[in-house]
């Protein structure tokens, strides 16, 4: 049996360390922001190549508290790309706000630039991009974009720790970058964890404030805040992770390697880009029959996932919300993507297995 993921396995190299950073916390006693989620902050910060990192409690609090840092009237128009996973989404619906999709690049998966413009109206504030699968979205056009209309941006990054486009990383570009440390993220922790990084001091100290109980001066409340603070312990353990990210995400690529020389035209594969250094999140393949593959692939002995079989738009939360976009790219891409294995853990052999086994299909 080949496995989609296995968080055991994953993890099991770091065992040992993980263990020595646990009993450190525990003895410290200090147990919520403490040294290590100023280090994290610090380490992950440099990592990014940007300037400041305030650790939060998972991914969607990361782009919502990012969100929410503008304060943008009630009723404002964000834009976002109709494919992405509802997290993105739903930061928006809570900050009040109107999420307006637009459609991706079918062959990045990614945002495509040139259908932002005519999403932005006079109620458009931002546009949040999702670099998905561990691919950066095409920023330049979009910065010139979000320059020209004084729009903000805001990254999500969940799927993209280490990624780069144009030689810059990911979690650098937008006004603010939001990080989910999601166990099976590239950068993954051993629960939830989230962070938000920005070049900006001043927007640095709002995501501070805003985390944790809206206040800057203990027992002295400034704004309206929520509790939404990294665990010194998920700190810790994502210390010693990031000792390895550029090994893993260099492992995940020799495997999407095999992938993309071995499988056969039948696949439409990601694309490869001299711009972009991909970290493979996730690797994809579509297929018309996508359902009948996944399941001779499981008669096979072999585990995919799909990311993801519902659209937004077609999600029963969104009723209301979404359902009078229509977005036949992303329903495209939702209808025919398969997620095959692609996590550190794998060998090479089980990826060639798995290449051998969809050539035959
Ligand atoms: C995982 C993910 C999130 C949410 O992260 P959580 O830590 O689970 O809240 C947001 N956006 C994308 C694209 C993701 O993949």
């Amino acid at each position: 049996m080949i496995e989609y993921e296995n968080l055991h396995k994953l993890n099991k190299p770091f065992f040992e360390e993980y263990s020595n950073a646990f009993n450190e916390v525990m003895e410290s006693g200090w147990y919520i922001l403490g040294k290590k989620v100023e280090e994290f902050e610090k380490s992950f910060a440099a990592f990014c190549s940007t300037n400041y990192c305030l650790g939060v409690a998972n991914g969607l609090d990361a782009l919502y508290l990012s969100l929410k840092a503008f304060d943008f009237e009630p009723g404002s128009e964000v834009i976002v790309p109709s494919n992405t996973y509802i997290a993105t989404i739903l930061s928006i619906v809570q900050n009040g706000h109107r999420p307006v999709l637009v459609e991706p690049d079918i062959s990045t998966f990614n945002i495509d630039p040139s259908l932002i413009e005519a999403a932005i109206t006079k109620k458009t504030k931002a546009i949040m991009v999702v670099h998905l699968y561990g691919k950066v979205c095409d920023m330049d056009p979009i910065i010139a974009i979000a320059k020209k209309h004084d729009l903000k941006i805001i990254e999500d990054c969940a799927q993209s720790h280490g990624a780069k486009y144009r030689n810059r990383l990911s979690g650098s570009f937008g006004d603010y970058a939001a990080h989910s440390f999601y166990p099976t993220k590239n950068l993954g922790a051993m629960g939830d964890a989230g962070a938000v990084t920005t070049a900006d001091a001043e927007l640095a100290q709002k995501i501070k404030t805003l985390r944790n109980y809206g206040s800057g001066k203990k027992y002295y409340n400034e704004v309206i805040g929520v509790n939404s603070r990294l665990d010194e312990l998920q700190a810790a353990l994502l210390l010693v992770k990031l000792k390895y990210i550029d090994k893993i995400n260099e492992r995940k690529r020799k495997l999407a390697g095999i992938y993309l020389e071995g499988l056969k035209q039948d696949f439409i594969k990601p694309v490869v880009h001299p711009d972009h250094y991909d970290v493979y999140h996730i690797f994809n393949i579509r297929h018309p029959k996508r359902d009948a593959l996944k399941k001779y692939l499981e008669d096979n002995q072999i585990k995919t996932e799909i990311h993801y079989p519902v659209a937004p738009v077609k999600q029963a939360a969104m009723k209301g919300i979404l359902d009078h976009f229509e977005t036949p790219i992303a329903e495209e891409i939702h209808a025919t993507e398969l997620s095959l294995p692609v996590s550190y853990f794998h060998t090479e052999a089980e990826i060639r297995q798995v290449v051998e086994t969809m050539n035959k299909f």
